[in-house]
């Protein structure tokens, strides 16, 4: 006998979602002198608020802020002291998390079990493991003495807003420099109920500073001469552009950038836990992911057995309602992603790849796509080259290990990959030759802030998170 789910919304009514919102700039919320845009709930497509638009003119504002907060106040200020905010912002975080957790799946259309257990927690994770290295920076194996970079603007994308907000100012604050960031113009709303809590927090005015904007704001902000460090998250074509504009100044620079991680199962796999791991690397916030498991290869021999139990467990995601607590796959983060999504499942079809989706209603208004599977996918199909950046699995097979690595390898990207097998041996064997920055073994998508991620090739360069992650941010 099969029980049906019951509706079990969380409720909306924590959040108080104002019709506009300013910039933070120097501790208050100022208008923005570009044009205002409007966020909306990816979910049903309905307007949230509209936010300011910062222009050239803005950013300057922000930076000059940034640079005398630094210069006078936070720069000067012993670890210990910083440290101190940091863990008070760590424990608002927690503090507000359910707020926080509903606006998140709100803005951005991500299920509220992920933005409650996932995002919010490793967002307070990182400012309480930060907050620890503040007055341990001598220790950190970059020098006795290290000093703070001083401005960094920070720019980061839509598909996890708030965690992306911590990978970049916790250690950025906790080794002594300000920050200006500009969240993504699809997600601004967690970023402006940060700055509230800066507010909350006490932290001194200018120290945290964000400029909301499309692609010309974040332009504004990395080719400003004010800034003596970039660090970006986004498209591996944006990193690009950012790369070349940063060359022949002295500013430092991070890139996170795309990838197409390769899932490898081999035969002898536990295919049960292979087929849990395999749709939290591709399923999980709707593939919005950088380091997705968004390639499978399997081993030739399990093939069949494994998409068979995979599909039948496809079968039983929940799409809808972001803020279902039932809900496992919420909406498509935006209009033009989900272009982009169908545009490459086409080409997967044209391509000459087998296209499979459970049957699942999607719900009529807002942006949705059903997690889908493609088998007999070729190396050279673009759906198995090109990031798709949605709930989009592409399947490849194998017959021994070397193949199984040289395959994995054949992609511009480097992020991460994952490795399924009983063999501890073969564990090891296989992730020594995996060109990846982050390699999990019979798990997937196993975040930690202790843990330094970050890519290889295309995937960019630098490390976020960890004793590794300070590097960005100090001046040996
Ligand atoms: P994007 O790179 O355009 O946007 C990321 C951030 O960069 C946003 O805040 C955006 O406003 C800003 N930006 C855009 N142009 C800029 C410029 N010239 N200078 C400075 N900042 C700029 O990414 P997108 O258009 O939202 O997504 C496109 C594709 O990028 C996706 O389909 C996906 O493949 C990939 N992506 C990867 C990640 C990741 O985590 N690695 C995140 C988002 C998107
Ligand atoms: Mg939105």
């Amino acid at each position: 006998m099969v029980f049906e789910y019951a509706p079990a919304p969380e409720s909306a009514a924590i959040v108080d979602i104002r019709p506009s919102y300013g910039l933070f700039v120097g501790g208050e919320f100022t208008d923005g002198h570009g044009e205002p845009f409007k966020t909306v709930n990816p979910a049903d497509e309905s307007p949230l608020a509209e936010i300011a638009c910062a222009d050239a003119a803005d950013v300057d504002r922000a930076v000059a802020a940034a640079r005398a907060a630094f210069d006078t106040v936070w720069g000067p200020m012993p670890g210990a002291e910083r440290a101190k905010y940091l863990y008070r912002i760590a424990r608002i975080v927690q503090e507000r998390s359910r707020e926080l957790a509903v606006l998140e799946s709100i803005d951005n259309g991500k299920p509220i079990r992920e933005s409650r257990d996932v995002d919010v927690p490793l967002v307070a994770a990182h400012f309480f493991y930060y907050a620890g290295w503040a007055d341990k920076l001598g220790h950190a194996g970059f020098g006795p003495d290290p000093r703070p970079v001083g401005v960094a603007g920070q720019v980061i994308p839509w598909n996890f807003p708030l965690l992306m907000l911590a990978w970049k100012i916790a250690p950025a604050l906790a080794c002594g420099n300000t920050v200006v960031l500009k969240p993504a113009e699809t997600t601004p709303l967690t970023a402006l109920l940060f700055a509230e809590i800066c507010r909350q927090a006490e932290l001194p005015p200018g120290v945290v500073n964000i400029v909301t904007g499309a692609g010309a704001t974040g332009q504004a902000l990395v080719e400003h001469p004010g800034i003596d460090k970039v660090a970006f998250t986004g498209s591996t074509e944006v990193g690009r552009q950012i790369a070349r504009s940063v060359a022949g100044t002295s500013k430092r620079l991070t890139l996170e950038l795309g990838g197409k991680a390769a899932n490898i199962v081999y035969a002898d796999a536990p295919l049960d836990q292979a087929v849990e791991g395999i749709v939290n690397g591709i399923f999980f916030n709707q593939g919005h992911v950088c380091c997705a498991g968004s390639r499978l290869l399997v081993q030739e021999s399990a093939a069949d057995e494994l998409l068979e139990r995979l599909k039948a467990r496809m079968a039983t995601l929940r799409v809808g309602d972001p803020l279902d607590k039932n809900t496992d796959v919420g909406a498509i983060n935006s209009a033009a992603q989900l272009a982009r999504i169908r545009e490459l499942a086409d080409a997967g079809e044209a391509e000459g790849a087998e296209r499979w989706s459970p049957a699942c209603e999607l719900p009529g208004e807002g942006y949705w796509f059903a997690p889908t599977v493609f088998t007999g996918v070729a190396q050279s199909h673009r759906i198995a080259r090109e990031e798709i950046f949605g709930p989009v699995l592409s399947v490849l097979t194998f017959r021994t290990p070397d193949e199984a690595v040289t395959k994995a390898n054949n992609t511009p990207y480097g992020l991460s990959a994952g490795i399924w097998t009983e063999k501890g041996s073969l564990i090891l064997w296989t992730a020594e030759r995996l060109r990846a920055g982050v390699v999990w073994a019979n798990t997937f998508n196993k975040f930690d802030p202790a843990s330094p991620f970050g890519g290889y090739k295309e995937s960019g360069f630098g490390r976020e998170g960890g004793r590794h992650g300070l590097e960005a941010y100090l001046d040996a």
